[in-house]
């Protein structure tokens, strides 16, 4: 497993879990699954969108934090239910006709939300889960030989390192997100292509010193987290490279957007900022061996966490049968 994100740590668990024996190489750098606190929302940005397997991604998710917990790892999350504020009617109407029957939710009044929304879609099943713990938990409980080092090349059973080393295996599944997506494209192949639209994102979280016991999200997010609460959300222009995302840090303009965000969504006063986390995101979602047999779980986009876990059960199923 190269990669060691929620893509690569959810894989490697699923896998030793089908009894393969397996090596994770992680260059350690670059994660965004270090997210301080990932929603669990089913329910996509402004559009109201609903991924065909939002809440099988959910339930998944959901069940291995129980598991992993049962087992002794400790993961900062909540399962409180996600609020979604609606701004007007038309958007309260598109969200309602984009919502499948089976997924559980709620049409409640803006009561306890500062002026200027419609109504509250509240998700039950929705929450929030510390990324970089959640990770964390799954590479110990998933016992695989962590090896720290960046891959140089990649083949269908092995891997070169930047030192040198080479490790062969039977298979490679590559998950390297945002960082990595520069693999995607050299092993890609006749697959290329379906990179060659990739887009890296950065966006920024405010560490707060306080939090609503729900997270809310319309433009950015606010959201509990192991210690206080985080606002953010990501919002910079998309960028051709991991390294040309970072490289604008968190812009003035996107503090005053984010803040605006955040204020419209609770009354932030007596709230205090702790620090900053910045992290950047990959897309469109690949999920497929490319020519080379490389096989690649990425892109997961804004959504590692609601389908990660489940991608990454469904990619070892598949390759274990
Ligand atoms: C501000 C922000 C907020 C977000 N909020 C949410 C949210 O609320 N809910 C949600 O579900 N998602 C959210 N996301 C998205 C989520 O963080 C990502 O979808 C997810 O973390 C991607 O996981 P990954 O495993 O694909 O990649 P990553 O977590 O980036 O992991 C890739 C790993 O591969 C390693 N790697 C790369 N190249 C190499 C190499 N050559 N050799 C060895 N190792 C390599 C890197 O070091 C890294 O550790 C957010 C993202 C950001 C930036």
């Amino acid at each position: 497993m190269i990669g060691g994100g929620i893509a690569g740590a959810a894989a490697a668990y699923f896998a030793a879990q089908a009894g393969h024996r397996v090596t994770l190489l992680d260059a350690g750098a670059g994660r965004s699954s270090d997210v301080p606190a990932a929603l669990l929302n089913p329910v996509r940005g402004q559009s109201g969108k609903v991924e065909p397997q939002a809440l099988a991604g959910l339930r998944c998710t959901w069940a291995l934090i129980a598991e992993l917990q049962a087992a002794g790892q400790r993961i900062p999350h909540g399962q409180t239910g996600v609020l979604r504020p609606v701004p007007d009617e038309k958007t309260q109407r598109k969200w309602a006709a984009a919502l499948p029957a089976e997924l559980p939710h709620i049409w409640r009044e803006p009561a306890g939300l500062p002026p200027g929304w419609q109504s509250v879609l509240e998700l039950p099943e929705g929450g929030w889960v510390s990324g970089a713990a959640f990770v964390r938990a799954l590479k110990q409980a998933s016992g695989a030989r962590l090896v720290r080092g960046k891959a140089a090349r990649i083949w269908a059973s092995g891997v070169a390192l930047e030192s040198g080393e080479v490790l062969e295996a039977e298979r490679v599944i590559f998950c390297g997100g945002s960082l990595g997506a520069k693999f995607s494209h050299q092993n890609g192949g006749e697959h290329g292509s379906h990179f060659e639209g990739a887009t890296h994102r950065a966006g920024s979280l405010l560490l707060l010193s306080q939090a609503p016991q729900q997270p809310l999200s319309f433009g950015a997010y606010l959201s509990p987290a192991a210690v206080g609460g985080v606002l953010g959300a990501t919002f910079e222009t998309p960028a051709a490279s991991h390294a040309a995302a970072l490289a604008g840090g968190l812009p003035l303009n996107s503090l005053a957007w984010v803040l605006q965000k955040g204020a419209a969504l609770r009354d932030l006063s007596g709230v205090q900022v702790t620090g900053r986390w910045t992290g950047v995101r990959l897309s469109p979602l690949r999920s497929e061996p490319d020519a080379a047999g490389v096989y690649h779980l990425s892109g997961l986009g804004s959504k590692g966490f609601l389908l990660g876990p489940l991608l990454a059960r469904e990619l070892v199923r598949e390759l274990s049968s």
